[in-house]
């Protein structure tokens, strides 16, 4: 089992999730992060943080892919260990429908 996050967190990137995590497996993509699921514990500390609803457990339904999604940006971005400023539109896209679709972003963040 692993944790993993999904499209809420795509132009949010509130970041309160990294600073509690104890093994560090948070990954900065431009506009989204991720959790790579090999080095996840599964210790469940980082859900409750998300003001975005954004990390899931993968026990729930339809998580398949977005562990996969998850662990190929995870191995491409850089790792994120310290809380930084959300992205401008954070709290206006907070909720909205189809964020992968309309937003998502391959490239890397600053990481840090
Ligand atoms: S707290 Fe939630 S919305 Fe913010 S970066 Fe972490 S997973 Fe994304
Ligand atoms: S469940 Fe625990 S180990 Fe996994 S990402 Fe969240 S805080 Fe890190």
């Amino acid at each position: 089992m692993t944790y993993v996050v999904i499209d809420n967190c795509i132009a949010c990137k509130y970041t309160d999730c990294v600073e509690v995590c104890p093994v560090d497996c948070f990954y900065e993509g431009e506009n989204m992060l991720v959790i790579h699921p090999d080095e996840c514990i599964d210790c469940g500390v980082c859900e409750p943080e998300c003001p975005a609803d954004a990390i899931r457990p993968d026990t729930e339904p339809d998580m398949d892919d977005w562990v996969e999604f998850n662990r190929k940006y995870s191995e491409k971005w850089p790792v994120i260990i310290t809380k930084k400023d959300p992205l401008p539109d954070a709290e206006s896209r907070d909720g909205e429908a189809g964020k992968r679709e309309k937003y998502f972003s391959e490239e890397p963040g600053e990481g840090g």
